[in-house]
C-alpha cells in the first residue's frame, strides 16, 4: 500500500466499502481498502440478515428504493444464493384482543403486498396470498393461535451478513484490489487543498505509513462524519445514528419454517422473529443513539421489551433472559432531517462530497449494496476523467461460484465418502462456503485432526479455521467466532470452548503464509 499511488482509496470494510472496492476494481481501477478494526465488525454484522425490497418503506412512499431492493434480492440470488435464500414472511391478523403488526386492515395490508409484487415484477421469488390459521399453525406452531383469523404470506430472502461482507472483499481483492483489515484512517493528506492520501496507523501494530490515491472514499458507516472531520474540521454533522438490537433464542419453542412479524412493545414498528441457522434471530428495535459508537449493546431493558413483544405472541416459547444465547446491537448510519423520529428517517443513501474532494456514502441498506457501489464508482470514474465502463458486479459469481440446490444433494454422498467426513459436514461447508467448500475439503486432507468438529452441536470443523486464517485474512480468535463464521452468537458459551485450538489454528496458519511469502 506503501509503494504506489491508487486511483482509488477506500476507509471502510463494511458492506458498503467492499461493495465499492469490488465494482471499482472489476472496472479497472487500482483500489487500496483499509478497515479499522476487522472487515464487517460494524453494522454489517448487525443487521437483521434480510435481503428484502422493505415492506415498512411503501408506507412512507418510497417506492423507488422498495424497487430497487426487490431487483437486488433478484441479483443476489444470482451471484450468491447461498447468500440469499428464500424465506415465507407471515403477518398474522388476529380479532379485536390482539394487534397485528401492521395494522388490522386486511385490505390495505393486501394491497401493501400486491404493490411488492408487482416492484418485484418478474423476478418476484413468490406471490403474496392469505392463508387460513391451520395453514399457519403448520409453519409457524407455536404462535399464538387464539383469535388468529389468518395470515398474509409473502416471501423475502435470508443472509449471514458478515459473510456476505467477507465474499465481496474476497472478490474484490481476485480482482485486483489490495484490502487490509486492522489498518485505521487516522489523518488525511492534502495536496493543494485536496485530499490525496490517507495516513494510515495499523491498529494491531502501531506502524504508520501513508496512503496515497487520486480519489479517497470514506464508507465508514456510523462513523462517517468523524471520518469526514479529518477532511473538514468545521463539517457539519450529518448523521443521526440509531440503534437495533436483537436477541438469539433457542428454537425450541419456536420451530418456525417461516418467518413471523409481530408488533414490536412501545414502538411503532414491527419485530421479526426469524429462523437463522438452527436459532431464533428477534429484533429489531430504532432508537435515537447518542453513546460510543464502536461497541454499541444491546441494553437489558431493551432486550426484555424484545422478550416481552415476542411472549404476547409465542406464550409457550419460555421467552426469559436467562434462556437468551446471545445479542447484537447495530447502529444504523440514518442521514439527519429535522424534527423526523429515526423510525421516519429515509433508508436511502446519499452521497456527499467535501470542498477537499474526500467523497463520503452514507445511510443505505445492506440489500443495496451493489448499487450504492455502482453510484460512488460511476462518480469515481468522472473524478478521474476516465469513462465510466460498465458496471459488472451484477455478473461477478461470489464465493468461488454458484453451487445449485441440485448439485449440492448429487455431490455432497459422493465428497463424504471421498473426504472421510460425514455427509452433514459436507452439506454443511457447501452451503456456508458455496464454490469454495472444495478449498475447504482438500484442507482437510492435510491432517485427520483439521476433520473433526470444533464445538459440540454445531457443525463447524477446524479446517475451517484454516481457511479463514489463509484466505480470508482472519487475525484474532474473535474474527473467526464472530465473522467468518457465527458461532459466537449461535453458541451458548460464544465459543469460548474452542478458543484455544481456533488461536492455535490462526497462529499455524499465519506462520505458513510468512513462509511463503517472506517479503
Ligand atoms: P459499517 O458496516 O458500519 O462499516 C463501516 C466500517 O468502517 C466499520 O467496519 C468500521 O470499523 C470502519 N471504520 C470506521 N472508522 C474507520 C477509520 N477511521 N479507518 C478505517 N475504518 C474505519 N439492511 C438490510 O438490507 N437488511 C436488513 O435486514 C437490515 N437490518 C438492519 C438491522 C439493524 C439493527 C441495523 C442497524 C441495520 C440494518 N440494515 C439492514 C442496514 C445495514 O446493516 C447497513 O446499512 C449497512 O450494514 C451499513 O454498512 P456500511 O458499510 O455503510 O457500515
Amino acid at each position: 500500500m506503501q509503494r504506489e499511488v491508487f486511483d482509488l482509496a477506500i476507509i471502510g470494510g463494511g458492506i458498503t466499502g467492499a461493495g465499492v472496492a469490488l465494482d471499482a476494481a472489476s472496472r479497472g481501477l487500482n483500489v487500496a481498502l483499509i478497515e479499522k478494526r476487522d472487515f464487517a465488525s460494524g453494522t454489517s454484522s448487525r443487521s437483521t440478515k434480510l435481503i428484502h425490497g422493505g415492506l415498512r418503506y411503501l408506507e412512507q412512499f418510497e417506492f423507488g428504493l422498495v424497487r430497487e431492493a426487490l431487483r437486488e434480492r433478484a441479483t443476489l440470488s444470482r451471484i450468491a444464493p447461498h447468500l440469499s435464500e428464500p424465506l415465507a414472511f407471515l403477518v398474522p391478523v388476529y380479532d379485536a384482543r390482539r394487534p397485528s403488526p401492521l395494522g388490522r386492515n386486511k385490505l390495505k395490508l393486501r394491497l401493501g403486498l400486491w404493490l411488492y409484487d408487482l416492484l418485484a415484477g418478474r423476478q418476484n421469488i413468490g406471490r403474496h396470498r392469505w392463508l387460513k390459521p391451520e395453514e399457519i399453525l403448520k409453519l409457524a406452531p407455536a404462535l399464538e393461535a387464539g383469535g388468529l383469523k389468518g395470515a398474509l404470506l409473502y416471501y423475502d430472502c435470508l443472509t449471514d451478513d458478515a459473510r456476505l461482507v467477507i465474499e465481496v472483499i474476497k472478490a474484490a481483492a481476485e480482482a485486483g484490489a489490495i484490502v487490509a483489515n486492522y489498518a485505521a484512517a487516522r489523518g488525511l493528506v492534502k495536496s493543494d487543498g485536496r485530499v490525496s492520501g490517507i495516513e494510515v496507523e495499523e491498529t494491531r501494530g502501531g506502524r504508520r505509513f501513508t496512503l496515497s490515491a487520486h480519489v479517497v472514499v470514506n464508507a465508514t458507516g456510523v462513523w462517517s462524519d468523524e471520518v469526514a472531520r479529518l477532511a473538514d474540521r468545521n463539517g457539519a454533522r450529518k448523521l443521526r445514528p440509531s440503534k437495533g438490537i436483537h436477541v438469539v433464542m433457542p428454537d425450541e419453542g419456536f420451530n418456525c419454517e417461516a418467518a413471523v412479524l409481530i408488533p414490536s412493545l412501545g414502538e411503532q414498528r414491527f419485530l421479526f422473529i426469524v429462523p437463522w441457522l438452527g436459532r431464533t434471530l428477534i429484533g429489531t428495535t430504532d432508537t435515537d443513539y447518542g453513546g460510543p459508537l464502536d461497541e454499541p449493546v444491546a441494553d437489558p431493558d431493551e432486550i426484555n421489551r424484545v422478550l416481552e413483544s415476542a411472549a404476547r405472541y409465542f406464550p409457550r416459547a419460555n421467552l426469559c433472559t436467562e434462556r437468551v444465547i446471545s445479542t447484537t446491537a447495530g447502529l444504523r448510519p440514518l442521514v439527519s432531517e429535522d424534527d423526523k423520529s429515526t423510525s421516519e428517517l429515509s433508508r436511502k443513501d446519499e452521497l456527499i462530497e467535501s470542498d477537499s474532494g474526500l467523497i463520503s456514502m452514507i445511510g443505505g441498506k445492506l440489500t443495496t449494496y451493489r448499487r450504492i457501489a455502482e453510484r460512488v464508482v460511476d462518480r469515481v470514474m468522472e473524478r478521474l476523467g476516465r469513462a465510466r465502463g460498465k458496471c459488472m458486479t451484477g455478473q461477478i459469481e461470489l464465493a468461488g461460484g454458484v453451487l445449485s440446490d441440485a448439485q449440492m444433494k448429487d455431490e455432497s454422498p459422493r465428497m463424504a465418502a471421498e473426504y472421510a467426513l460425514p455427509v452433514e459436514t459436507v452439506e454443511h461447508l457447501m452451503h456456508k462456503y458455496a464454490g469454495n467448500s472444495r478449498v475447504i475439503l482438500e484442507i482437510t486432507r492435510e491432517s485427520p485432526d483439521l476433520r473433526s468438529p470444533l464445538i459440540e452441536g454445531l457443525p463447524h470443523i477446524a479446517a475451517e479455521v484454516v481457511y479463514a486464517a489463509r484466505y480470508e485474512m482472519a487475525m484474532t480468535v474473535e474474527d473467526f467466532l464472530a465473522r467468518r463464521t457465527r458461532i459466537a452468537l449461535l453458541s451458548r458459551d460464544h465459543g469460548s470452548g474452542c478458543v484455544a485450538r481456533v488461536g492455535e489454528l490462526i497462529h499455524e496458519g499465519h506462520e505458513e503464509a510468512r513462509r511463503e511469502s517472506p517479503a
